[in-house]
């Protein structure tokens, strides 16, 4: 007869469950492991964010950004510097007689394609905290078709799997911030009117204030029970190209000193990430922001246009560039791939005529490579594939080598 053995944990009989566990003096049933593994995932969970303290230094941080993003130095430096007093801040004890931090939320300005989405990312991976993204376009003021502003809340409440704690430490990166700026007699008629209703929108949620939001998004019906979040902690990050800003800026700070004494003959030799450097709140409220929302983002720094230096750089060296991605999915193919340096220029050459940033690398790269994934998985004994600058032009396939085929015994 089969022996019956009980679970130590629930009491039930091997006759009531799926299979037991035995151990010596103690049996656990299939029920009781998926439960305990429930509790530790969700231990594990809750505790990530202590995991992290005490928080990384603004240099680790950097370190961190650094092996991911590619140039871009300034805006690392102030980022990391920000990150880690916002953290620290969340850390602290309040004492009565202790000055309160306030809370520095971050504005990034610079050209698409730059890293600025690239750079919230990055932090909030390697603090561990939930993020979210949001497009300020999609946005509107509550009762216009379109997204309410609290329904970044709860993207960012589903990343922290609806635990409430964990996202009220998260971070959120609000794009394209410039589309929302208010409409100014010089701009465009066809400017989102509703602007200046979901700047003071995300006003709200960026100063720190109790938002109610629907667990499930979209809009708030009566009947449904709300979850309050309070976004004092969270770290709000929001970016924008700002087109026409760094002519405001030099209009102020006039054209000789644009270039900091340097010998300057053109306007065309000032880098804008230069300009952008220079900005003060009066230039951001002449772009249309409104001064309570600037007054929030106290942190500004400006990303620089990437050249065709930091785009080689970035098709290679970060730590998920696209060359080592595709080296590794031909490896798996036992294919060893070899990009030429003259294939990768001529990558970068085709971007930089895109002005999209390092956001063209990805699909000119692809436009590339379609084929000849295509063809390697079913082709034989192939041991190498070279990428020369003619397989980027289209012109032609590449170089490949074959593996020599193995030689039957001749029989003596
Ligand atoms: P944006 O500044 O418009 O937010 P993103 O951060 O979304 O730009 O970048 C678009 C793409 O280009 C991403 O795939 C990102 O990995 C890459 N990229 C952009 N800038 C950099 C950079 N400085 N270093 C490494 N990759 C970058």
């Amino acid at each position: 007869m089969e022996r019956v053995y009980t679970c130590s944990f629930c009491g039930r009989s091997s006759e009531e469950v799926e299979a037991i566990v035995t151990g010596p003096g103690v049996n656990i049933c299939n029920e009781c492991v998926a439960y305990a593994q429930d509790i530790i995932r969700s231990d594990i969970n809750n505790r990530s964010l202590k995991i992290t303290q005490p928080v990384p230094t603004p240099r680790e941080i950097k370190d961190e950004l650094d092996r991911h993003v590619v140039g871009q130095n300034e805006a690392k430096k102030t980022i990391s510097v920000a990150v880690y007093n916002h953290y620290k801040r969340i850390g602290t004890e309040k004492h009565a007689d202790h000055a309160e931090l306030s809370k520095s939320n971050i504005l990034l300005i610079g050209p698409t394609g730059t890293g600025k989405t690239l750079l919230a990312q990055t932090l909030a991976r390697f603090l561990r905290v939930p993020f979210a993204m949001a497009d300020a376009t999609t946005l509107t003021e509550a009762g216009y078709v379109g997204e309410d502003v609290e329904n970044v809340l709860v993207r960012l409440l589903q990343a922290a799997d609806f635990k409430v704690e964990r996202a009220e430490k998260g971070i959120v990166y609000v794009d394209e911030l410039d589309k929302i700026a208010r409409k100014t007699e010089s701009s465009s008629i066809t400017r989102d009117v509703s602007g200046e209703g979901v700047q003071q929108g995300l006003l709200k949620l960026l100063e720190g204030s109790i938002v109610s939001v629907p667990p499930k998004g979209g809009r708030k019906h009566p009947e449904q029970s709300l979850i309050n979040i309070n976004t004092k902690d969270i770290l709000f990050i929001c970016g924008g190209s700002f087109e026409g800003l760094d002519k405001i800026i030099a209009r102020r700070v006039g054209e000789k000193k644009m270039g900091f004494g340097a010998h300057i003959k053109d306007r065309k030799e000032i880098k804008i990430g230069d300009l952008l450097r220079l900005v003060e709140p009066d230039d951001l409220l002449k772009f249309g922001l409104i001064p309570e929302l600037i007054g929030r983002l106290p942190v500004v720094s400006a990303l620089d246009e990437l050249d065709e230096k930091m785009l080689f750089a970035i098709l290679t060296e970060p730590q998920n560039a696209l060359v080592k991605q595709y080296k590794r999915l031909f490896e798996m193919d036992g294919v060893s791939l070899l990009f030429e340096d003259a294939a990768l220029k001529a990558v970068v050459r085709d971007a930089m005529k895109k002005k999209t940033g390092a956001r063209a690398l990805r699909s000119i790269m692809e436009g590339s490579m379609m084929d000849i994934m295509f063809e390697i998985p079913s082709m034989d004994g192939v041991k190498q594939c070279v990428i020369t600058p003619e397989v980027i032009r289209g012109q032609k396939s590449p170089d490949y080598q074959f593996k020599k085929p193995a030689r039957r015994k001749s029989r003596a």
